[in-house]
């Protein structure tokens, strides 16, 4: 996050019916999952409600939420029953004071405390999303590894991408899927798990004991090939691509009173005007090249 981000007016935020006006449109074209993610979505209002809203919508099979972890204690039980499937906490160092340089805030118990608690109320599925940053918390790797493995938890270890909000990233930064590997393989045996179409991580298992972990090689290996994400913004943009420069604006076509044909056929051209990719982008430049597109804070990765 930079220092002073921009707050949005409330009045630009859709609605909770606009979002399920579109997911319901979603459905139609065959989405079935669904990860709601931020900014950060547990400090939107009666976010439990949009949850139970989505969960109920025909045609969802899915919904996954990924947040910082800071109000998980107090939520993670309702958002369960709301129907919750599966959440992903975004926690990129295990130590204390570190956490709290990067994160502005000494809230690393009480993120810890959030994964409990999400342990004990039966998420499918919890995963810890920690982006890897040389020279910040590269040394964390094999601690990352062993919390997984001690924990019967999933992280996922993610190449830095140039999406941070201060526009700190550089190639020197990246540290790569290989080196992640290489480091967890000199103390753990690890299988390597089957890829399922469209995920962005190769996943693996430890041969002994629980807990799973995954590689998300988004700059050395990118996966733009079997990519079928489409983001929302808060304030109703679609970004088909992280690396678009483009967005399409689709709040003021569902305030305009545009019927659902309408829409669909923005989101047709939509997709077809999405961008290549990041795989195509390097393979036409070079990661050098890369450059900031918007921070992850908007499009919730
Ligand atoms: S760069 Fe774009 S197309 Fe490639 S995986 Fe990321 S979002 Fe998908």
């Amino acid at each position: 996050m930079p220092e002073t981000p921009e707050w949005i007016p409330n009045e630009r935020i859709l609605s909770f019916e606009e979002i399920i006006r579109l997911v319901k449109i979603f459905c139609d074209f065959g989405v079935d999952r669904i990860r709601i993610s931020g900014g950060e979505p547990l400090v939107r209002k009666d976010v439990e409600r949009l949850v139970s809203l989505i969960a109920s919508t025909p045609g969802i099979k899915r919904i996954g939420m990924t947040t910082n972890g800071f109000y998980l204690e107090e939520k993670a039980r309702s958002l369960r029953k709301a129907g919750l499937q599966s959440v992903t906490v975004s926690l990129h160092s295990l130590r204390r004071s570190r956490f709290a340089t990067v994160t502005q805030r000494d809230a690393h118990e009480k993120v810890l405390q959030g994964i409990k608690v999400a342990k004990e109320v039966g998420f499918d599925s919890i995963k810890i999303n920690a982006v890897i940053i040389r020279g910040y918390n590269d040394d964390e790797i094999l601690d990352f590894a062993s919390l997984a493995n001690s924990e019967n938890l999933n992280v996922r270890f993610i190449e830095y991408m140039p999406f941070d909000g201060r526009k700190m990233w550089g190639m020197d930064k990246v540290v790569s899927g290989e080196e992640i590997l290489s480091k967890i393989k000199k103390l753990y045996n690890v299988i390597q798990l089957e890829r399922e179409q469209g995920s962005t991580a190769v996943n693996y298992k430890f041969e002994d004991g629980g807990g799973e972990f995954g590689i998300i090689t988004s700059i050395t290996k990118p996966f733009c090939s079997d990519c079928d994400r489409l983001r929302l913004t808060a304030d109703g943009k679609i970004v088909p691509c992280l690396f678009d420069t483009h967005e399409y604006d689709v709040a003021s076509l569902l305030r305009s009173n545009a019927s659902d044909e309408e829409i669909k056929d923005f989101l047709r051209r939509v997709v077809k005007l999405k961008a290549r990719g990041v795989e195509s982008l390097i393979k036409e430049s070079s990661v050098a090249s890369l450059h900031h597109v918007r921070p992850m804070y908007v499009t919730g990765g």
